[in-house]
């Protein structure tokens, strides 16, 4: 056992899904050309004045509420001034000494003493409202190019405790607070398309010591995988510099995916001090107690909550659950399913095994192969016993990407009727027995009993049984090869 431990404290910053940017009208979508959707506010031109936009907040106010954090009513905006060319006014609009919330708490499952999953509560410092910079690029050979689509653009900044202690720990923390984001549908979670992005905050300690170690910030690291790795290779970098009687530098490095090893990228040693003050062109940010009120009313119903009442409403098992919640709207197709079919056991099951693969997800957005209503009346032919849940699946591969009812396939091919060898089976073994005499008799070779069976057959299965399977089964009931 080592005599070091790992402390991390992440800072996650999220886009938020708002139709324009946070304080003008330009439009926050993403994959625009180069500089196209800019204006003279988040292009930094002298006498333009930014407007916060009222979205913005409602999503900030959101974020705090779900992380259970103490919504401030009066907070204040700043100016966070550095030079640097993705920032044309010289300053990002930010949230310094009076943030929006303070105080929350994620909590996350991670591996117990005993290798069962125990629950971690992390503590959320504070979520506060800021602007996005623009997007400088780095062509290898070739001047570097600056995109300023994204300045401007709203962001919360999740500002959590030096409390996790493993890389494995972090890529947790970040995989919930990602999901709770998507369910209250203010970020797309979108890590390769920077929408959501952290830093971390690494630094190792001796076991029980009071003080926090020198921190290294590992940042621009675009996958929970390489965040956890980048986490763990810098736990063993700094123990050896520790170890060797080396000393940590307070530096920011990146992560190098193909060497495997995080890298310098600047020391902070020289790095300017940000110089904040009051932004003077906003005015303090109020939040009224009823406004705060119909945000939490029309909150979205968290991930964790909405697994909980799926396992007690519909009686599905928690994994059946997790994996139906691991989207939004995949929860809500199932949802929608279970509700027009009645039972949410059957819906959970065809949606996991058939429709899951089908899915297309993108954002916030989904495109599923069939409707709820189509898969609704699809396990209605199978309760009904009109076809079997192997012809259940058929006619599924023949509706998906289609808008065409079950019912009209099934007529169309003739499939209304059970040819499940299995289902054939029982039922003949049941009328054999209940029919002894004539089993008897039609062993002894008088073959006109067969027709009797056939038909004692057709009328238990309502006329719906696959006679040809029917014929067979009867055979090999009886031993008539
Ligand atoms: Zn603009």
């Amino acid at each position: 056992m080592s005599e070091y431990e790992t402390v991390i404290g992440l800072e996650v910053h999220a886009q938020l899904l708002t139709h324009t940017k946070a304080f003008c009208a330009c439009p926050a979508t993403f994959g625009a050309a180069p500089n196209t959707q800019v204006c003279p506010t988040c292009l930094g031109l002298p006498g333009a004045l930014p407007v916060l936009s009222a979205r913005a907040v409602e999503f900030a106010v959101r974020t705090a509420l779900a992380l259970g954090c103490t919504l401030q009513k009066t907070s204040r905006f700043s100016r966070k001034n550095y030079f640097y060319p993705d920032l044309p006014k010289g300053y990002q609009i930010s949230q310094f000494d009076e943030p929006c919330s303070e105080g929350g708490a994620l909590s996350i499952e991670v591996p117990g003493a005993s290798g069962a999953r125990v629950e971690k509560v992390v503590r959320i410092t504070r979520v506060h409202m800021e602007e996005d910079a623009g997007k400088s690029s780095h062509a290898r050979g070739e001047d570097s190019i600056v995109d300023l689509n994204r300045s401007g653009v709203a962001l919360v900044e999740i500002v959590g405790e030096p409390e996790l202690s493993s890389g494995a720990e972090a890529a947790e923390y970040l995989r919930s607070l990602r999901e709770i984001l998507i369910f209250i549908g203010i970020n797309d979670g979108n890590l390769e398309e920077g929408s959501f992005r952290c830093d971390a905050n690494v630094s190792i300690r001796k076991k029980g010591a009071p003080q926090l170690g020198t921190r290294v910030e590992l940042k621009n690291i675009n996958s929970f995988r390489f965040v956890q790795k980048a986490i763990e290779y810098e736990a063993l970098r700094q123990q050896a510099i520790v170890e060797g009687g080396g000393r940590i530098e307070h530096e920011t490095r990146g992560w190098d995916e193909k060497a495997g090893r995080t890298f310098s990228m600047r020391s902070k040693e020289t790095a300017q001090d940000y110089r904040y003050f009051p932004e003077p062109d906003l005015p303090p940010l109020v939040l009224e107690d009823a406004w705060i009120e119909q945000v939490r009313q029309a909150m979205p119903e968290l991930p964790r909550a909405k697994r909980e009442r799926f396992v007690s409403q519909y009686e599905i098992t928690p994994y059946a659950a997790q994996v139906l919640t691991q989207h939004p709207q995949i929860a809500s197709f199932f949802e929608h399913c279970a509700r027009l079919h009645g039972d949410g056991a059957k819906a959970a099951n065809f949606v996991q095994s058939e429709i899951l693969g089908g899915i297309v997800t993108r954002g916030l957005e989904a495109d599923f192969p069939i409707s709820p209503a189509q898969l609704a009346e699809l396990l209605g032919l199978v309760d009904a016993a009109t076809i079997s849940g192997k012809q259940a699946k058929e006619v599924y591969a023949l509706i998906a990407g289609t808008p065409r009812a079950p019912a009209d396939v099934v007529r169309e091919r003739g499939m209304a009727q059970v040819s499940d060898a299995a289902a054939i089976d029982a039922i003949v073994a049941a009328i054999v027995l209940a029919n002894s005499r004539q089993a008897e008799a039609l062993r002894a070779g008088k073959a006109s009993l067969m027709g009797f069976f056939v038909g004692q057959v057709m009328k238990e299965t309502k006329g719906s049984a696959n006679p040809q399977m029917v014929n067979d089964a009867i055979k090999r009931a009886l031993g008539l090869g």
